[in-house]
């Protein structure tokens, strides 16, 4: 026996991943944005100057694919954003602002845990080339009435901090280094090896004895520059004015280095240590990192669909997942009346009507409980008496009524 990889899954009942992929993609695009497709592979040198050479995602996540060639490095996706960018400079898009959205599956190569798997799904929606802070405002507005009235979630949390620019990040690193080094006996072995490489990056850490050193951290939001001091004032207040809830978290970082200025999540405590279902930010030199040499301003969020998934599986009886259409099962007596079964079948697939028929036989007490389970409104039951006659015997599986109607009349029948 072959098993499935580990950190990989097989979904036998999609019905709640396929509400969320519907849901979600009718909702944005009722916001006016367009849906996209990149490929899952793509070269390793996007991830490489995207994401950072110093993040885990790169460092140790990335599912490269060897091929001849040093050149033609080429990985699975880890996220969707790069490319998104990336087609963006590619085809020299003249939309602004560019409001897209993408689904499709991610790959990390990580110890799989609860919520986190090595191929797991995401929606992806961005917005590029826009500096406008208000689209931050919109942007995390849209994601919470998303969650809070289409999929009705109540026990969760937005997060947000604001990352600064360039600049500030830069200066803050230093006042940062030098909080830290007065610490640093207190602190694990990943912090110190990030303070050196990804120094943002300390927050992410888990271990209680090192959060307990950040929580007196300098915040970078009380480091940056007089314009950005500005944008943070503004986006939380528009968010106020719409009513958004929301906790400012100082430690927020996320973990690739394309971000700046503002950052969010979306957390569920539900979730476990995996606590956050959606999160993005703006990423104003992404287009930059990528070789243009014009800088696009943009922002974008993911959704992951797993994890979200979670979330909505308590919530199965109160959202309007999608019913199974009404279906008429035919029911053959013996292998004299298969053909006829068939063509029956066929008959009432061409005129619009779901249809199953059962080809293997068997008692007609047995055929009927099949016929049950699969949910049939009606079962058309052809014996050797209806097919000499041409007619079938329907019986009605809601009421149990049987009505001996001819062939010919089964469609109007049926549908009426
Ligand atoms: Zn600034
Ligand atoms: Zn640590």
């Amino acid at each position: 026996m072959v098993s499935k990889i580990r950190g990989t899954q097989d979904f036998l009942d999609l019905i709640l991943f396929n509400f969320i992929v519907d849901t979600t993609k009718k909702y944005l695009m009722c916001h006016h944005f367009t849906e996209i497709a990149t490929p899952i592979l793509e070269s390793t040198e996007l991830f490489k100057r995207s994401l950072g050479l110093e993040t885990d995602v790169v460092t140790k996540q990335m599912f490269t694919i060897a091929t001849q060639k040093e050149e033609e490095l080429m990985c699975l996706r880890p996220e969707a954003t790069a490319s998104t960018m990336r087609a963006f400079l590619e085809h020299s898009i003249q939309t602004f602002p560019w409001k897209v959205f993408s689904w499709g599956p991610m790959f990390r190569y990580e110890r799989p845990q609860k919520g986190r798997f090595r191929q797991f799904h995401q929606i992806n929606m961005e917005i590029i080339n826009t500096p406008s802070t208000w689209y931050d405002a919109y942007l995390i507005t849209l994601l919470d009435r998303l969650f809070s009235q289409r999929f009705q979630l109540q026990n969760y949390a937005l997060l947000i901090n604001f990352l600064g620019c360039q600049a500030d990040r830069q200066r803050f690193k230093t006042v940062l280094e030098a909080y830290l080094n007065s610490v640093k006996h207190n602190l694990c072995e990943t912090c110190l090896v990030r303070k050196e490489k990804n120094i943002l990056r300390v927050f992410d850490c888990k271990n209680s004895v090192c959060q307990e050193q950040y929580r007196n951290a300098p915040k970078i939001a009380d480091h940056v520059c007089t314009e950005c001091a500005q944008e943070w004032k503004q986006v939380q207040e528009t968010l106020q004015e719409l009513s958004v809830t929301f906790s400012v978290e100082p430690t927020l970082v996320r973990g690739l280095d394309y971000y700046d200025k503002t950052a969010f999540e979306f957390v569920s405590t539900e979730l476990g240590a995996q606590s956050a279902f959606c999160g993005g930010g703006r990423y104003n030199h992404l287009a930059g990192q990528l070789g243009s040499k014009t800088e696009y301003p943009a922002l974008g969020a993911s959704i992951g669909i797993e994890r979200l998934m979670l979330l909505l599986e308590p919530l199965k009886n109160i959202l309007p997942l999608p019913q199974q259409p009404g279906i008429q099962v035919v029911v053959p007596m013996g292998p004299e009346q298969q053909n006829l079964a068939l063509f029956i079948a066929d008959e009432l697939q061409n005129n619009g009507l779901c249809t199953d028929v059962l080809l293997d036989g068997g008692s007609l007490k047995s055929m009927l409980r099949k016929a049950n389970k699969i949910g049939a409104q009606h079962v058309l039951i052809i014996g050797q008496e209806e097919q000499e006659t041409g007619t079938v015997m329907v019986k009605n599986m809601q009421t149990g009524a049987e009505e001996r109607i001819a062939q010919t009349a089964l469609v109007a029948y049926l549908k009426r």
